[in-house]
């Protein structure tokens, strides 16, 4: 595929700005590219739509840890692997507010809150909505993952103020299976379709270096990107991997690869937050500035993502600081 070819795939300018239309062999022609033009042509589009200077900065709290019932092969939380992490209960609104009343003293614009179920229960539901009232009367963007969520499941959530529901689709459909037997592709898609149809903004994208094949990222990004709604928020993943998990030991995904893929998000969909999340304890700073490069413009701040580690926010802060980037307000 030519770069003149490329001219159509997300620019202002362009015919189309915004495109739902993706096909697998454009998006398996971005991945192809040399990795400079690649690169260049995502810094190209993530300029035309956000200033290339901010990143915004995210905190994410576990509110109900492990004992999950689900197999996700990548996850310390499922109850099904032996991975050191306990089942706790939901935290109570009090601690949650507390946690979120530092992240914003530390800088965060937005908090992000986790809980290890397949589903919330009513009466969960009913807490989850009084934290994100308490946390957006703080002053920050809310979002949460509780796992698969009914229309009306939505509904309230919506009507609590929530702004994001994160729900990834994890990696192509025809991987998916590889991954997770305990609930369907479908499945995901229609949580996605409430979480929409309830006027919530979608946080949904994937993980990466979980052995799939780069057709798998190519399917990945081409179903993300022919989404009738491109998700506001994308987190791009690196595995980062768990002994006891199903994919402790995987090959790990060369960095080049890694950059690749947040590029071909950020010319995809170019109005979305691309996020750099899960696997930059592991990265090097080099790797994470290229990830900006390439249209990353959101990071997860603070010691923990979850169960994981993740670089502590004076770490976080001096990169930024070495790069010229601010946080976003
Ligand atoms: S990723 Fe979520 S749904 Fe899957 S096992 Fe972990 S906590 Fe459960």
């Amino acid at each position: 595929m030519s770069l003149a070819a490329l001219d159509l795939s997300g620019r202002p300018e362009g015919l189309a700005a915004v495109r739902h239309d993706w096909t697998r062999e454009e998006v398996r022609g971005l991945f192809a590219l040399p990795f400079t033009d690649l690169v260049f042509r995502a810094a190209e589009v993530h300029r035309a739509y956000f200033d290339p200077a901010e990143v915004q900065i995210s905190t994410l709290l576990s509110i109900k840890t492990g004992g999950c019932p689900e197999d996700c092969a990548y996850c310390p939380q499922s109850a099904k692997f032996d991975t050191g992490v306990d089942a706790g209960k939901l935290m109570s609104l009090d601690a949650v507010l507390t946690e979120a009343r530092a992240a914003k003293a530390g800088g965060a614009s937005r908090f992000c809150m986790g809980a290890a179920w397949r589903s919330p229960k009513d009466r969960d539901l009913d807490k989850v909505c009084a934290m994100v009232e308490g946390v957006k009367a703080l002053g920050l963007e809310t979002c949460v993952t509780l796992g698969m969520l009914e229309a009306a499941q939505a509904q309230r959530l919506k009507g609590s103020g929530l702004d994001y529901y994160n729900h990834n689709l994890d990696t192509s459909p025809e991987f998916y299976g590889e991954i997770i037997s305990t609930r369907t592709y479908q499945d995901r898609l229609d949580t996605l379709a409430h979480v929409r149809d309830a006027g919530i903004n979608v946080c949904c994208g994937g993980i990466v270096g979980m052995g799939e094949g780069i057709e798998d990222r190519v399917g990945m990004i081409a179903t993300l990107a022919s989404l009738p709604v491109h998700p506001e928020s994308v987190p791009i993943n690196m595995l980062v991997q768990v002994k006891g998990t199903p994919l402790s030991g995987t090959a790990k995904l060369d960095a080049f690869d890694f950059v690749r893929t947040i590029a071909v998000a950020r010319i995809t969909m170019p109005a979305s937050m691309v996020r750099l999340s899960a696997g930059r304890e592991d990265m090097s700073e080099e790797t994470q500035a290229l990830c900006f490069l390439a249209g990353a413009n959101s990071i997860f701040c603070g010691p923990k993502l979850l169960t994981t580690p993740n670089p502590a926010r004076d770490r976080d802060m001096a990169m930024l600081a070495k790069l010229g980037l601010r946080p976003m307000a």
